[in-house]
């Protein structure tokens, strides 16, 4: 894929960038390794300060980060800028915490090991290597950076080929708040760049978000090179509703959890399991709200859906619909791409889907939503987990049995009950089976490019 800033919307080409070459990326390969040599030194008091500013920028700069990602990526302008300000809360969450949960944790009796003191200890791995998706340009950045900088490790990003002048923001921002120059570099190369940089010895680690064949590469040669990584994949989210549940909140939360950042969300409800008691309430509420959302021009304030971001996740999400169209589902809206320029595609309802379709496995990674009917929680439970993913999801019921069970039961990373799935900088990220492994955010995301040195002084 080009490395360029194409605008979704109306699919003209607004900028294209040169890739680096191999001997620009080794050069700043070493850049980042020795930077790392003296900011591994530097504390929690001096990172903090160079963090906060940071934040100070994105809160002052917001608008225009904002606009840059509605024209790379074409989420809407209410969403991006939002988007802005929850980097700059996450900058400021972990320059608040970083030294606390980074802190030694002595061993209360350490004459159980024979030792007069003895501790774990959290020190800096070196250089990591962030692959980064398109969707949310800067907040899946900065879950990563925010944390391991403030963990004293140092950063090069290698961001989606269509987002590249986010890329740079990204770059630009720390340089201005002040980090050494070294601490945070943006790559502009293509994938196929990645494999040799994973395998120099000065990079230590790698996090990817992203698909799954993305995904396996990355941990296939990390794994070769003994190098640690986290991995944030796909999701397919259930999101279950039962008799119980407050529906007028739970169909809100359903079209926001489904077509929110244009339906490109790892973590968007996908799979609407409803209970046969209320099947025809929700699903007829549901699809009257997702009817009448306004697709159009994500700059324009009135509108709720822009178009998707790539011509290519476009044609990917047609070709789900048209499959299980094709094996006999019923589409209750939506389901065919408006006329005209930009890669639109309207919410779109469909029942009737059988395990044989495409769109019961895989990930509709658009404004698309299935609707399943189950008898019993049991059913529920039963068409939840029958996913390879295990990111997020969802359950409304109002009975506490139930939340109990769903909190224990459904085979996720995150369980929300009540209420839509979102990642919080003081709660943990991350997924079982094939959406991942390790986690991002709060205490165990700062830990997690660490090394937890245990420490025994006899
Ligand atoms: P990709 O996984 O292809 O892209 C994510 C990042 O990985 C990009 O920086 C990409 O670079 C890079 N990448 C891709 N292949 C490799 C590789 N073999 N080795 C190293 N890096 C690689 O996602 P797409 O944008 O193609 O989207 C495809 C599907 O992935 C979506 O439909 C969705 O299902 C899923 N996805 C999930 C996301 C999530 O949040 N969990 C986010 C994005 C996608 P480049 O852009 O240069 O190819």
């Amino acid at each position: 894929m080009a490395i360029a800033t194409i605008n979704p919307a109306t699919g003209t080409t607004v900028r294209t960038f040169p890739e680096l070459s191999e001997a620009e990326v080794e050069q700043k390969i070493g850049f980042a390794h020795d930077t790392w040599l003296t900011y591994r030194g530097t504390g929690f008091g001096e990172r903090a300060e160079l963090m906060r500013a940071c934040a100070d920028l994105f809160e002052k700069e917001a608008d225009a980060t904002a606009r840059l990602m509605t024209t790379e990526m074409g989420k809407t302008l209410a969403s991006a800028r939002a988007e802005a300000l929850k980097c700059a809360r996450g900058m400021r969450y972990y320059a608040d915490h970083a030294a606390e949960f980074l802190a030694d944790e002595p061993l209360a009796d350490p004459s159980a090991v024979g030792a007069k003191r003895a501790l774990g200890r959290y020190q800096p791995l070196g250089v990591v290597l962030a692959v980064m998706p398109w969707n949310f340009p800067m907040w899946q950045v900065m879950r990563f950076a925010a944390p391991a900088l403030m963990a004293g490790d140092v950063g090069l990003l290698k961001h989606a080929s269509n987002v590249p002048q986010c890329a740079l923001y990204l770059e630009d921002v720390f340089r201005r708040a002040g980090f050494p120059e070294g601490c945070f570099q943006t790559l502009l190369i293509s994938s196929r760049q990645v494999e040799a940089i994973l395998r120099d010895p000065r990079v230590v680690a790698a996090t990817l978000t992203g698909s799954e064949p993305a995904g396996r590469s990355v941990a296939a040669i990390c794994g070769d090179e003994v190098k640690h990584t986290v991995l944030e994949l796909g999701g397919s989210d259930p999101f279950v509703v039962m008799p119980s549940a407050d529906l007028d909140r739970a169909v809100e939360t359903a079209v926001d959890g489904r077509v929110q950042n244009n339906g490109q969300s790892c973590i968007a409800a996908k799979r609407f399991i409803v209970h046969a008691d209320i099947y025809d309430a929700f699903t007829e509420r549901f699809v009257a709200r997702m009817r009448g959302l306004r697709v159009g021009d994500p700059f324009d304030p009135s509108t709720d859906v822009g178009p998707l971001a790539t011509e290519q996740g476009r044609a990917d999400v047609e070709e789900l619909v048209d499959d299980a169209v094709a094996a006999g589902a019923t589409v209750l809206c939506g389901g065919r791409r408006p006329d005209g320029p930009g890669w639109f595609y309207p919410p779109t309802v469909i029942t009737g889907i059988t395990r044989d379709m495409r769109i019961f496995a895989e990930e509709a990674f658009g404004p698309v939503a299935s609707v399943y009917r189950a008898a019993d929680i049991e059913e529920a439970l039963e068409i939840a987990n029958a996913t390879g993913f295990g990111l997020g999801s969802n359950a409304w019921t109002d009975d506490e049995a139930e939340q109990e069970r769903f909190s224990s039961d459904l085979e996720a990373g995150q369980v929300f009950i009540n209420g839509k799935t979102i990642s919080y900088p003081e709660l943990p990220f991350g997924g079982v089976k094939r959406s991942g492994y390790g986690r991002e955010l709060s205490a165990h995301g700062i830990r997690e490019f660490c090394n937890l040195k245990t420490v025994w002084v006899g």
